[in-house]
């Protein structure tokens, strides 16, 4: 190709938002389009980056920025309901020696570094908008937008999530599936003591937990059965969360103070999705939640996602030809990478779903990280 190559992003998350870092850093023209009008209002309160999404956000270059912003951490606790704890774990460093093994933050603060390194890369970028159609040829993918304007590239890559209207677009059918199991989760002051995640089992909820998310903040979860939304109006979610809260010992009684604007409590069901095959159609590939998503169990959800945009950043600015054979290849190299996430990930919610009392929890997590260590 002579002329310099253009990229579609459709969504501005984790996912987006990188690849648009990185294909502009490799001198590709990006186009970014969000669907939000307000694109830092992100849903919610906190993330926990293990050292795998550490290494990518080092890759963006906005390491520092987040380091400065969220709270570091090498282990994690496991306590009995009243807060007793029964054994601290060192946390692999995934992301090698070099970088923390965990970073707690609140997602608007990632979110709002990573806006700020699109804005620097000089990518157009177009909120409230979506991809109203794309047509493909051999060539490229036309597109109308939902303004009415149109535009002409050489890639789109759909990284509009879990719920991808582009991923139907182009005919891929799979859709995300629950697991069974919901979370309750709500940011709150970090009690001075908190200072790693502790979980903790056994209690009403299958897990109960926290991770610092800077000096001053927490996120705290509690995870149990997935409940018709229906039947929980909004209004209830600061008591409902309290309700599972309660039992809990330790730090839980200071958080669950806080627990009382029913509008800051989040409430989400998880999910499952593995898109097999191959991940594009033509010149639109998928990356993130787009093409894969699992249960928080191992908080990777968002390290995948990172790590897509890395792999496929780096394939598509090395490669002369941008076809079927460097798609696939992109699919083929994040397969065996992705498939033990989502499947261990689910497996851990499934054998508290189905109460297997023995089941080998720290060896399948043990083996899932080391994995994770490789570059991707
Ligand atoms: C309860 C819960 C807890 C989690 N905790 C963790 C954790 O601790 N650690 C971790 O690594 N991962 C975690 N995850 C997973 C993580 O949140 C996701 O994997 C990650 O956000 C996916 O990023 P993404 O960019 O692919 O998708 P998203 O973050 O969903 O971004 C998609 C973007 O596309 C936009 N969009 C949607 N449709 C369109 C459209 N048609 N046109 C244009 N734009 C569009 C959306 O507005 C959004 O901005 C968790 C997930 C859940 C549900």
């Amino acid at each position: 190709m002579t002329q310099p190559r253009t990229v579609l992003v459709v969504g501005g998350g984790a996912a987006g938002n990188a690849v648009t870092i990185l294909l502009r850093r490799a001198g590709i023209a990006v186009d970014l389009i969000e669907a939000r009008e307000d694109w830092n209002a992100t849903a919610g309160s906190g993330i926990t980056l293990q050292g795998n999404a550490l290494r990518v956000l080092r890759a963006l270059g906005v390491w520092d920025q987040v380091q400065a912003s969220g709270f570091g951490f090498g282990s994690v606790g496991i306590t009995a309901p009243d807060g007793t704890v029964l054994h601290v774990q060192d946390d692999l460093r995934t992301g090698g020696d070099d970088l923390p093994a965990t970073v707690g933050m609140q997602r608007s603060r990632l979110q709002r570094i990573l806006i700020e390194a699109v804005r620097a890369s000089g990518a157009s970028v177009r909120l409230g908008t979506t991809a109203g159609t794309l047509d493909q040829d051999a060539d490229g993918v036309s597109v109308r937008f939902s303004d009415g304007t149109e535009g002409r590239y050489d890639l789109v890559v759909a990284a509009d999530g879990l719920g991808s209207a582009t991923r139907a677009a182009i005919g891929i059918t799979d859709k995300p599936e629950p697991t069974g199991m919901a979370i309750w989760r709500i940011a709150a002051p970090r009690p001075t003591g908190v200072t790693r995640t502790d979980l903790a089992y056994g209690g009403p909820a299958y897990i109960a937990g926290y991770c610092p998310t800077s000096e001053t903040t927490l996120y705290a979860y509690v995870v149990e059965a997935n409940r018709d939304r229906a039947g929980i109006p909004p209004e209830s979610y600061a008591r409902e969360m309290r309700r599972l809260t309660r039992h809990y010992g330790g730090f839980w009684p200071e958080i669950t103070e806080h627990i009382t604007d029913p509008a800051l409590v989040n409430y989400t069901w998880f999910d499952r999705m593995l898109v097999e095959g191959s991940w594009h159609r033509g010149r639109v590939v998928l990356v993130g939640d787009a093409a894969h998503c699992c249960p928080p169990t191992l908080a990777q959800g968002a390290a995948m996602s990172l790590e897509d945009a890395w792999v496929l950043s780096q394939m598509l600015a090395g490669a002369d030809a941008w076809d079927d054979v460097l798609f696939q290849a992109y699919h083929d190299r994040r397969i065996g990478r992705v498939r033990p996430v989502v499947e261990a990930s689910v497996q851990i919610g499934q054998w508290q779903l189905d109460g297997v009392r023995d089941a080998d929890v720290p060896g399948l997590m043990g083996r899932t990280m080391t994995l994770l260590r490789e570059l991707p």
